[in-house]
Parts: C-alpha cells; sequence; structure tokens
C-alpha cells in the first residue's frame, strides 16, 4: 500500500463556521442511517443539546488531511471488501499522528475543544451496546458530523476539497479526515 498525506486549513470565525454548516437536525438523518448510530458513546443520539458541544466560541481552526492512493494501489484492491480494508488501515495509520496533534492543539489553549472521527480509542470496543459508560470520557471527543456539521459543505466551501465516495466498491482516490478545534 502507498499514498500520499497533505493538509489544508483556514481559521474562521466561529459565529460563521456555525450559521454556514451547522444543521443539527438535517445531519442527524444522515447518523440515522449509518450502522453504527448510537453504538459509540461519541455518536448520536445523546443526552444533551449537541450544540452544547460546539457554543461559546470564537474562532475555528478547520482542517483537512487529504490520504491520496497510488494507481498501483488503488489497482491491487481487487473486491470491495479488500477496498474497504486498505482505506481503513490507512486511515488508521493516519490517525495515529493526527490525534495526538489535535490534542497538543487543544491542550496549548485552555478551554478549546478539539473535534474528531468516530471514537475507536477502545481496542476491545465501545461500551455503549453493553450500556456501561465511557471508558476514556477525558479522551473522547466528537466528530463535528455527529454534533450537527455538515462537513462535505464545509471541506469544499473553505477548504475547496470535494470528498471522494467511491460508487462501485474500489478503493476512492481520496480518503480526507475532516477536524477543528473551536478556540475560545
Ligand atoms: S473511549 Fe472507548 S468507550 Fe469511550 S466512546 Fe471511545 S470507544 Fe467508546
Amino acid at each position: 500500500m502507498s499514498y500520499t498525506v497533505t493538509s489544508r486549513e483556514v481559521t474562521v470565525a466561529a459565529d460563521e463556521f456555525i450559521s454556514r454548516f451547522r444543521d443539527v437536525e438535517r445531519i442527524r438523518q444522515f447518523c440515522l442511517q449509518c450502522p453504527g448510530y448510537g453504538k459509540v458513546w461519541s455518536c448520536p443520539p445523546f443526552d444533551f443539546d449537541p450544540c452544547s458541544c460546539s457554543d461559546g466560541f470564537k474562532t475555528v481552526r478547520f482542517m483537512g488531511t487529504v490520504i491520496e492512493f497510488d494507481e498501483p494501489t488503488r489497482q491491487a484492491c481487487k473486491s470491495p471488501e479488500e477496498a474497504v480494508s486498505v482505506g481503513r488501515q490507512a486511515m488508521e495509520e493516519v490517525w495515529q499522528t493526527l490525534l495526538p496533534r489535535l490534542y497538543e492543539m487543544e491542550n496549548q489553549v485552555p478551554g478549546s475543544r478539539c473535534f474528531t472521527f468516530r471514537c475507536s480509542l477502545c481496542p476491545e470496543g465501545c461500551t455503549r451496546p453493553e450500556g456501561k459508560p465511557c471508558r476514556q470520557p477525558d479522551k473522547m471527543r466528537h466528530s463535528l458530523e455527529s454534533v450537527g456539521f455538515d462537513i462535505t459543505a464545509a471541506a469544499r466551501d473553505l477548504l475547496d476539497i470535494n470528498l471522494d465516495w467511491s460508487a462501485d466498491g474500489s478503493l476512492s482516490k481520496t480518503i480526507t479526515l475532516l477536524t477543528a478545534v473551536f478556540y475560545p
């Protein structure tokens, strides 16, 4: 497997980011169709108002990390299952570097909050299906989409990134991880 990683980012006023891209009820309809709905504590449904996660901040640093696969890697995927597996492995590899950076950015400014990706911190699986509390609430973070942001529109309008979807089961040319840090 071979891929390159590039990043783009932009800093905007939090009010602008929220007014343009937060639409909790509409985005929740997409979450409802996800097989992971309700299975991880970082995903809806929540027992709190998801807007409370992004209210009260001044600025937003919005980041796109683009994984681009080379053609031999894409051609080597002979089945949809293989494409999913290669995509997941690459995301996991990149995430190992990206997540600590997000925590670090958050730690640098007291009162800030990072938004990550669907939580996969526990290798043994999430406790939510068993109805038990989150094992690592101090480390678990929500994704932007889980709390109602239209990340497809935000990536397109702010970063000039069009998310790549594979319609035929092949490995898409790119996978983009969209993350953010909200600053007070
Ligand atoms: S930290 Fe573990 S228990 Fe908590 S949401 Fe993530 S996977 Fe689930």
